[in-house]
């Protein structure tokens, strides 16, 4: 994935959260993002992330979620 894809597919899903109205459109949209590639879950907290975030809890992001 290069920098353009990642930094268009996180305006893009901020954008989808940001449109969001309860928390299940909330959380069919994380599922549906991580997916898709547009969120990784840190296997170590397990908080989603945009794909232009590296790392989390000292970890670089993992190749596959
Ligand atoms: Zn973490």
């Amino acid at each position: 994935m290069t920098d353009d894809e990642r930094d268009s597919r996180s305006i893009a899903i901020t954008q989808l959260l940001g449109a969001a109205e309860t928390s299940g459109e909330i959380n069919a949209l994380h599922r549906v993002a991580r997916r898709a590639g547009y969120l990784w879950r840190c296997p170590t907290c397990r908080e989603d992330h945009y794909p232009n975030r590296e790392t989390c809890c000292g970890k670089p992001r993992p190749h596959t979620t």
